[in-house]
């Protein structure tokens, strides 16, 4: 490839990832976000205008040159992206076109995540029917997100823990099913970036996203960006000590967060305390059979006042809000995000966070941070796998534009 189409290629992207990352922009202001000069910005979106991915418009109010101001932004009808958020319950998948639209969804109980091949074949059955659902055109499909729990290295597209095929990446054995790019990202992570472009954390250059699920997770966003680390690793919240010597976690160590915060813990505490004699309306509810008892039966007592349920929110919630207290303490958030099944409680799992949290942080740090239940859901981690896969489109990041513009 000639260098001049490959600079031209690049400047093209940039304009596209900014549109994809802005929605819509000015000509000015696309030049700015950009750095390429608004000549060049000019030139690329006329001769963009008439293809695939790029629609303008004039603005009714006229600039300062007495001429109407020209909006840029992607055509959602150029093709749609599928997320699909895989996890030990419940699977999320969202179509989401090129305007950020979400065109279309499904949300249904997990096939067991395993490292059976036989869940390639569900997961394509699945976008098969939401894709079949809205009667859209599969070969519009430009590309594939998931997100899975476990441990994940997302840049090499890499599971270790589910669909794992004798160590050959799940994001090639996807590509060769779909014909499709395809991104794969931890489950924390997708969360955090879900609600970085959609949710409680768009907008902000700070913030903690708690995924408190079956397990516990995070995702950490500093200067706009999600924190990596050199593995991809970063984030692992749930597997810092919190209880010397404290239960046994399935990680292999003791005194675990996730072992006294997360939905598990719920779960099994309540189990415990019923059979040791506390009284609960729960024990109605599941007919005696405290085995039955999950996490969401839990909140669900909590939110109908059970007295039982909202002390054992409010415990686990402090245990987690003295956790964030030292994230707090390191990471100076404008924002704590509560997401995952648990945040389904609301105020009763919010507020002894924050309470937890004020209380171990420093003074200064916490007093302004804003704690918030997410309200994206159970939607949050598709969003943000969907995000990916469309980034993955006008990918940028691994060349030097600086370079360029
Ligand atoms: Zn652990």
């Amino acid at each position: 490839m000639s260098k001049v189409h490959t600079k031209n290629r690049i400047r093209r992207n940039l304009i596209l990832h900014a549109l994809l990352e802005r929605r819509e922009l000015s000509l000015s202001d696309l030049a700015r976000e950009t750095g390429i000069s608004l000549p060049m910005v000019s030139q690329i979106v006329a001769s963009e205008k008439g293809g695939k991915y790029i629609r303008t418009r004039e603005e009714h109010e006229l600039d300062r040159a007495g001429r109407p101001p020209i909006l840029a932004r992607l055509n959602g009808d150029a093709g749609f992206v599928v997320g699909i958020d895989m996890g030990h319950l419940n699977t999320n998948i969202i179509v989401l076109n090129l305007a950020q639209e979400v065109v279309a969804e499904r949300h249904v109980p997990s096939a067991r995540l395993g490292n059976d091949p036989g869940l390639i074949d569900w997961l394509e059955r699945q976008v098969g029917a939401v894709v079949s659902q809205e009667k859209l055109r599969m070969d519009r499909l430009l590309g594939v997100g998931i997100s899975l729990p476990g441990i994940v290295r997302g840049r090499e597209g890499v599971s270790e823990s589910y669909m794992n095929f004798d160590g050959k990446p799940v994001r090639d054995i996807l590509h060769e099913r779909f014909e499709k790019p395809v991104h794969v990202e931890h489950d924390a992570k997708a969360m955090a970036l879900g609600e970085r472009w959609f949710g409680a954390a768009k907008n902000v250059s700070h913030a903690l996203c708690l995924n408190v699920g079956w397990g516990l997770g995070l995702g950490i966003i500093v200067e706009g960006r999600l924190l990596y680390g050199r593995d991809g690793y970063a984030g692992e919240f749930g597997h810092v000590e919190a209880v010397p010597d404290g239960r046994l976690c399935y990680c292999g160590r003791r005194g675990c967060l996730e072992t006294v915060a997360s939905g598990r813990a719920i779960a099994e505490l309540a189990r415990e305390r019923l059979e040791s004699g506390a009284v609960s309306r729960l024990t109605s509810t599941v007919k005696n059979r405290l085995e039955k008892i999950d996490t969401q039966l839990v909140v669900e007592a909590a939110l109908a006042g059970d007295q039982f349920s909202i002390e054992l929110l409010d415990e686990v919630g402090r245990h987690l809000g003295t956790g964030v207290s030292t994230l707090i303490n390191l990471f100076n958030p404008e924002v704590v995000v509560v997401g995952g099944r648990v945040a389904g409680a609301g105020q009763a799992i919010l507020n002894p966070i924050r309470t937890g949290a004020l209380q171990q942080s420093h003074v200064k740090l916490g007093r302004d941070v804003k704690f918030v239940i997410s309200r994206l859901g159970a939607k949050a981690g598709a969003l943000g796998v969907a995000m990916l896969a469309a980034r993955d489109l006008f990918e940028v990041d691994h060349l030097n534009p600086s370079a360029y513009v």
